[in-house]
């Protein structure tokens, strides 16, 4: 046995032994289930191949990792409570002209989370306004970010409950840790006064916070309908529409346009731009969608 090769080549695995049960035992206490599952198996292979230590721990390590992003994905899409799991894979763009698909393409990169702004998905029945939801809320998992999806009469449902149970603090700060706060269906169920007040406090505490994504069948100006007081609908609105993408989801397109044109103008110049370029892609004369 010659020095160098002998000390760098390395030993034959075996999972018998003394400081086999202690290794076991460390790596389950450091939380390396996968350095455990591999090392000896690993260790064979760097043996056969003559590879030295540091890149034997290198492979066991980058194991590691990637089972550890797997299993985080895996984690915030169960943490998610998606009703499904969808994708812009099995999105068919061409069916709905009105949607923007550059910008559902960009904001499945996920940046507009880090810029903690909003996504408001405003169309008729059917449209595909849940589906996109979902496949926006599947790709922040993917990217690791933590994740809540409900509708609004559930989540309206679930914020009483914590109130009448006394720990309505605890679901509103559970509420605030996710990065991307999904409310799908908002406008199917009228609130009660209370239940509008408990949603705009989300808003509220959300607001240049974290990101929220809502969908509604109602144009802006019928949402008052919903939360039942203008006043509130306006401070909601002033909130949510701050810093906002609007998906057109809708084979009405006149009627959109008036709904993006009469709510209140967003405060932020960057934002009004975004608002403007997202609602050009309609023809004033026709009402028509003339860029999707
Ligand atoms: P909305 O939320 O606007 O009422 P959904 O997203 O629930 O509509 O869509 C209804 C059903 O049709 C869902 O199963 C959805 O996956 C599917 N769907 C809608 N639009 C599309 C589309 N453009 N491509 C593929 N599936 C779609
Ligand atoms: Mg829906």
């Amino acid at each position: 046995m010659t020095g160098k090769s002998t000390a760098d080549a390395m030993p034959t695995g075996t999972t018998s032994g003394t400081p086999q049960v202690l290794l076991g035992h460390h790596l389950k206490q450091l939380k390396l289930p996968t350095v455990l599952r591999e090392y000896d198996k690993v260790a064979r292979e760097c043996a056969r191949d003559g590879v030295d230590h540091p890149r034997y721990l290198l492979r066991l390590v980058e194991l590691e990792l990637i089972d550890r992003e797997r299993r985080v994905v895996e984690r915030r899409i169960r943490q998610a409570r998606f009703p499904a799991v969808k994708s812009l894979d099995t999105f068919d763009f061409p069916a709905i002209a009105s949607l923007n698909k550059m910008l559902v393409l960009e904001l499945a990169r996920c940046e507009f989370i880090l810029r903690r702004e909003n996504v408001i998905a405003l169309g008729n029945s059917g449209t595909g306004k849940t589906h996109v939801a979902l496949a926006l809320g599947l790709a922040a998992c993917q990217k690791g970010l933590p994740v809540a999806f409900t509708t609004a009469a559930a989540l309206v449902h679930q914020l009483m409950e914590a109130r009448d149970e006394r720990r309505l603090l605890k679901l509103q700060r559970d509420l605030q840790a996710v990065k991307l706060l999904i409310i799908d269906e908002l406008g199917y169920v009228p609130l009660s006064p209370t239940g509008a007040e408990l949603l705009f406090e989300v808003f509220s505490q959300r607001y240049e916070r974290g990101s929220t994504i809502v969908t509604s069948n109602l144009p802006f100006e019928d949402w008052t309908s919903v939360l039942g007081s203008e006043r509130l609908t306006g401070a909601l609105l002033d909130r949510l529409t701050h810093h906002v993408h609007i998906l057109t989801m809708n084979g009405d397109s006149y009627r959109l346009r008036q709904s993006v044109g009469r709510r209140r103008l967003p405060a932020s110049p960057a934002a009004a731009e975004q608002n403007h370029a997202d609602t050009e892609t309609v023809d004033p004369d026709t009402g028509e969608i003339i860029d999707a």
